[in-house]
């Protein structure tokens, strides 16, 4: 694997030379002949590898060519994707095998030019894999990966829908008001991280000692990200079997990060594992996942009766609606706004306890709704009437706000 890495290198540094220069993006077939069939003639070393993991290796980077090419040229949606990069030899190395080269056993599989490996099952396999990758993590770990084919497990429906709010403190805010909190293994490892770190970088390059305080360091961070990663497998495969329609937001992660403060804290937690797992898993089972727009004012408003206070600085943990009096645990309220932008129906099941006679319920929404903006428009009255009163915990004298509201008169 390290030899199938160094011949990444010279393939790596063939392609940005060709960028470099301008020229267009170098096609698989002429990377091929360029360095698999070329090269194995001058480098005899590169016999010692089984073809497939080349080819494969070669696909990846064609890809990933592929994949900047077309995002500069606009045919990609997202973020601009950067031109592939070197690999390290000390970080993760993979090499992926296809096709009928492989054998798997019931404690071995035999990889070509490798031989039989001794094999540990974390799980059955579902079908005939496609493809088998072999990865060593920059901690020494080998694992197999297998890509196979599987049915979905559609589970019942339960009629059970749960809005999430994440947060940095309580990890988890659900609609019902459940609070999880994460385990934050980087933060309890940060002091061991940094003697280990410290002691790496006294030690001489090329040295044995720096060899195994590297790996040191490297062991403690795989801790660090499987604690991590074992806790949001967990919530979401939970949140997923009990909840029909999961609603998460939309949060600009990669954004937040850039503020130093907090990127630590925010890294630590996963996010953004988070809900790719959730993703993964709603599918998986047949479930409804939901992701709303990071505009939705959803810190702002009250869930009780939707009047907008205004933005809250990230210390206000509780406040009062001005409107309706409720005490609001600052999480809570957010989860229960995040699940009515999907689900608008929290408010005429509210409602729906005072009604009296059900068979009127659809003719009430209706009126409930014109209610609402009732109370708008007598609240921006009389936040016109007090314009220079400023309630240190709420701005909803902004000019902004005005404008909004103008829109009922
Ligand atoms: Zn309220």
């Amino acid at each position: 694997m390290v030899v199938a890495d160094t011949f990444g290198i010279v393939r790596d540094s063939h392609c940005n030379q060709l960028y470099a220069n301008g020229h267009k993006r170098p096609s698989y077939v002429d990377l091929s002949k360029q360095f698999i069939t070329q090269a194995k003639k001058e480098l005899f070393w590169l016999k010692e590898v089984a073809s497939t993991p080349l080819q494969q290796s070669l696909k990846d980077l064609d890809k990933a060519y592929k994949n900047f090419f077309d995002s500069w040229a606009g045919k990609r949606k997202g973020i601009k994707v950067k031109p592939p990069k070197f690999k390290s030899r000390k970080s993760r190395q993979a090499a992926r095998f296809v096709g009928e080269n492989y054998k798997i056993g019931q404690d071995k599989i035999y990889l070509p030019k490798v031989g039989k490996v001794k094999i540990v099952w974390s799980r059955s396999l579902a079908s005939q894999p496609s493809s088998v990758t072999i990865i060593k993590d920059s901690s020494g770990r080998y694992f197999a990966s297998f890509v196979v084919e599987t049915c979905a497990k559609i589970l019942p429906k339960i009629d059970n829908s749960i809005g999430i709010d994440l947060g940095i403190y309580t990890f988890a805010t659900l609609s019902n008001g459940e609070k999880i909190l994460a385990p934050k293994p980087l933060k309890q490892n940060l002091k061991k991280l940094a003697k280990f770190q410290r002691k790496f970088a006294r030690t001489e390059p090329g040295s044995k000692r720096r060899e195994r305080c590297r790996l040191r360091v490297a062991k403690l961070h795989t801790k660090v990200k499987d604690i991590r990663t074992d806790f949001l497998h967990k919530l979401s495969t939970d949140l997923a079997i009990n909840y029909d329609t999961i609603v998460l937001e939309d949060l600009n992660v990669s954004g937040m990060i850039k503020n130093h403060k907090l990127a630590k804290a925010i890294s630590d937690l996963g996010w953004r594992q988070f809900r790719t797992l959730t993703e993964a898993k709603c599918e998986k089972y047949g479930r409804e996942f939901r992701v709303i727009d990071r505009w939705e004012p959803t810190s702002q408003k009250s869930s009780c009766c939707g009047f907008r206070g205004g933005k809250k600085e990230l210390n206000v943990r509780e406040w009062t609606c001005l409107n309706c009096g409720t005490f609001h645990d600052r999480d809570i309220n957010a989860a229960v706004n995040i699940l009515e932008v999907v689900q608008p129906k929290t408010k005429v099941e509210t409602i729906e306890t005072v009604v009296e006679n059900p068979v009127q319920l659809s003719l009430f929404q209706e009126v409930a709704e014109g209610q609402r903006s009732i109370i708008y428009r007598t609240w921006s009255q009389r936040n016109s009437a007090r314009k220079k009163v400023v309630d240190g915990n709420d701005v909803s004298t902004r000019p902004e706000f005005f404008k909004q509201l103008s829109l009922f008169d």
